[in-house]
Formats: structure tokens, sequence, C-alpha cells
């Protein structure tokens, strides 16, 4: 099955107690139980980096589970200790086995509230789809969600946290629920200085799931001389050159980009493996900071 299109407008979600339900949360009582998939889905497309066909199986999992990639038999958890690059994409790792490209499959899944799913890969990757989360926000959604008989335990921020790296930082504050405050600022005439915030739990997400990732043609031309991201296309990246948008449709929204920074950051979030009460405040940072940023707030709270 390959998931349509999604509704980008909020859902309601339908009852309450433990059974199945629509996304996303409504209910502060939901929101205290963990969850998984009502169904199973499947996703095809191709990789981003390899340009080779890439396949998702995702599928129910018990409570207590986790997010957990299956990579040739092999369990990788979605989690901040299983990271083992963060250059390109975060990459997973554990033993020989390898996933790359996990961010907006994790990211939508923790907007969304799954906290429990097998997630069995073909291939070396993720497959980029249209290079937002879109694909996966539709296929949550017609999977359904599923709560079970065991409570969440949220990470909860206590102490502010900050990390830096030349020009760029990373923040997480004090929150009642997960929230990001992202800004970006390329010296483009297209992008140049954009900041998103907000939350980004349940139907707050939609306004980063349609997000492309991005980059631009001389980087591009630079990674395909190294043999490297191979799938990119117009189809699945926003290209800017030196004074617009290559991609025949132009952006998603003026700011694109700042919300795929926001997206990016969601996602790596996800690999904190619990419901966040806190705010991320991230300026020009990237996976490599945002994972110095949560290894440093565990350190500390
Ligand atoms: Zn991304």
């Amino acid at each position: 099955m390959t998931a349509q299109d999604p509704d980008l407008a909020p859902v309601t979600a339908g009852g309450s107690g433990i059974g199945p339900r629509a996304l996303p949360f409504t209910s502060i009582d939901m929101a205290m139980w963990q969850h998984t998939l009502e169904r199973p889905f499947l996703v095809r497309g191709i990789g981003l980096h390899t340009g080779m066909p890439a396949s998702v199986h995702v599928e129910p999992a018990p409570a207590g589970t986790g997010r957990v990639f299956l990579v040739g038999g092999v369990e990788i958890p979605a989690l901040l200790d299983a990271v083992v690059d963060t250059r390109l994409a975060t990459t997973l790792g554990s033993g020989n086995a390898r996933i790359t490209m996990v961010e907006h499959l994790l990211a939508a899944m923790h907007a969304a509230g799954v906290d429990n799913a097998r997630i069995h890969v073909d291939g070396p990757e993720v497959p980029v789809l249209d290079g937002s989360a879109r694909t996966w926000v539709a296929a949550l959604h017609n999977a359904g969600l599923r709560a079970q008989a065991r409570r969440r335990s949220p990470l909860t921020i206590r102490r502010a946290v900050r990390v830096e790296s030349g020009d760029s930082w990373a923040e997480l504050w004090p929150a009642s629920s997960f929230e990001v405050d992202v800004t970006v600022d390329f010296p483009h005439p297209h992008i140049g200085r954009q900041t998103w915030s907000g939350p980004v739990t349940g139907h707050h997400f939609y306004q980063l799931a349609a997000a492309r990732t991005f980059g631009f043609r001389a980087d591009a031309e630079r990674l395909w001389a190294s043999g490297l991201a191979r799938g990119a296309s117009l189809e699945n990246t926003v290209v800017y050159d030196d004074d617009g948008v290559l991609n025949p449709g132009g952006l998603r929204s003026h700011d694109e980009a700042v919300r795929h920074k926001a997206l990016d950051a969601v996602g790596d979030a996800a690999l904190l493996g619990a419901p966040i009460h806190g705010r991320l405040r991230a300026y020009k940072a990237g996976h490599a900071l945002h994972k110095q940023l949560f290894e440093a707030s565990r350190a500390d709270n």
C-alpha cells in the first residue's frame, strides 16, 4: 500500500477510553497512555543517498517496546545512543547494521504520539518520498492509533541547557508541552533569516509536515561528484541556485526552509524516546548539534 496524500486539515479524534481512535490527541486523558498503531502499513520509495528502492513496513508493537528499526534481522532502537552519524542525515546503527534518513518518519511518529512500533526497513535508508513528512502523516493517520495499558513516562526538562558550535547554538528550556523555536539564516534571496516557533505535537505538526528537504545547487553538484545524494532530484528536494528555486512548482510556503529545519529537529528530539515537556530553541543548528544538546540535557536533567 502506498499512502495517499494527507488531508492537511486537523482531524478530530474520536471517543475516549482505551481503544482505536484517529489522530491527533485532543484529550489529556489519552495522552497519559502509550500508543501503538491500530494496523500495519507499508510505504515504498527510493533512498535519497543511494537512489535505490527502499521500503518501510511499520507494525504495531507491545507497550514498552519503543520505536525500533529492524534492518536485516538486527534491532536498532530509535534512541540517541544508537546514533552513529549525523553528517547528511541522522543515521542509527547497531553492530554492522545501519539505517539512515530516519528523521522525517520519526518526527511524524513522535508528533502523532506513536510510542511503540516495529519499523522493518528494506535497504540502508528510509525512503525520501517527496522530501517531507506528509506521506508518513497520511500513513499514520490511515493506520490509526491504539492506546495501550501502560502509562507514558514523559521527559520533563527542569533546567535550561545550551550547546554551541561556531555561531550556531541550541537550547532546551522547561515548558509544559513540546515546542520548538527554530531560526535559519542563509545568505540567499529566497531564504535569509526565517524563524518558526510553536507547539509540534498532534495537529500542530501539520504546519511542518509538508516542508521538503532543501539544498543548494553548488552543494548538490559537489555531492553528486562524490557519489552521494544519488537519489536527490527536484521530486524530493528543493534546490536553490544563485537567485531562485529550480523546482518548477516553487516553494510550498515562503518559509519552507525553516519549517523543514523544525521538522528535522522534531525527528531528532524523537530519539529521546519519550514525550518531551520542554522547548527546543535552535539557531543555525543541525543533526549534530541537536544530538549534543540532547546528550547534555540528559546529563543535566
Ligand atoms: Zn530533513
